[in-house]
């Protein structure tokens, strides 16, 4: 009973930016340069987020390397096409392109090997992956996809201005009209949202308390919560427990993805595209995957 009472005194209310992330500039793949904003030094995890990069870029050699064939264990990867489009094929027949606007939810469970390539040789290519960890009793589930082309994902416009394309999760408008995301099953209970604000406009939504949650501004500038910290393009917020979010864009439009979804609370051992609760669990990883048992 007190600690219920706790807990409401503690979660009620609009959520503050707790932490600053700048992401850093690194590569990966074949040479493909990125931003690595979660799972770098900055920020290494916010459970249940092991990693967050963005990459953008008008340069073909800052890409065209792409991401050759590499497996993946104990995890989902989430890929937002913002521009440009990349070719995904994996070792079990499975190919799709995603285009721009699109969302790839891949669930790799007890392992794919897959390649990500642009299917572009110039021309401007930018996006998002996530990495989004899988609950013990699910690391070792069927690999499934969900592809989504970017007419199913709907876009919400909301009473302060803002326009919100919902990936995952509900946007619900202050009027109570519902919106619901495309993508389904997933364990964290995601919520996903592209959310652009012009200038002056504002947005306000609800957040489930007990979830973890981030939004990074990749356009532009905004001020985030009743405080109205400051967040540039190119800044993570990671914010404070609460069950609503508010964000402004006073000075300029701002565009930014907000991210949330149910903390796991499990032991995370990565290594590399593995990611498990125990070393002994990477070792049988690295095992079957040198013993070509990943079919
Ligand atoms: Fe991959």
């Amino acid at each position: 009973m007190r600690s219920m009472k706790r807990h409401e005194q503690t979660v009620a209310g609009t959520r503050e930016v707790v932490q600053l992330v700048r992401g850093q500039a690194t590569s990966d793949g074949d040479g493909v340069r990125l931003t690595r904003v979660i799972g770098g030094r900055a920020l290494g995890e916010l459970d249940p987020f092991l990693l967050l990069d963005e990459f953008g870029s008008d340069s073909a050699a800052d890409y065209i390397g792409g991401f050759p064939s590499h497996p993946h264990r104990g995890f989902e990867t989430v890929t937002y096409m913002l521009e440009g489009r990349m070719r995904h094929r994996d070792n079990q027949g499975n190919e799709g392109l995603l285009v721009a606007g699109s969302v790839q939810w891949m669930t790799a469970g007890r392992g794919i090997i897959h390649s990500e390539m642009p299917e572009q040789e110039a021309g401007r290519m930018r996006g998002f992956q996530l990495w989004v960890n899988l609950p013990a009793k699910d690391k070792m589930t069927a690999p499934r996809y969900q592809d989504i082309a970017p007419e199913r994902i709907p876009l919400a416009r909301t009473a302060g201005g803002a326009e919100v394309r919902v990936i995952a999760g509900e946007h619900i408008d202050a009027d109570g009209t519902a919106t619901r995301g495309p993508v389904s099953g997933i364990a964290i209970d995601p919520l996903y949202f592209d959310v652009s604000l012009s200038k002056g406009a504002r947005f306000e939504h609800a957040l489930a308390a007990d979830h973890n949650a981030f939004l990074y501004v990749f356009e532009g500038q905004a001020q985030v919560g009743d405080r109205a910290t400051a967040v540039v393009r190119g800044d993570l917020a990671v914010l404070a427990p609460g069950d609503r979010v508010r964000v402004t864009a006073p000075a300029a439009a701002a565009r930014f993805i907000l991210v949330a979804g149910a903390p796991l609370g499990e032991p995370v051992v990565k290594y590399g595209p593995f990611v498990m609760n125990t070393r002994a669990q990477i070792v049988q990883a690295v095992d079957d995957y040198s013993s070509g048992r990943f079919t």
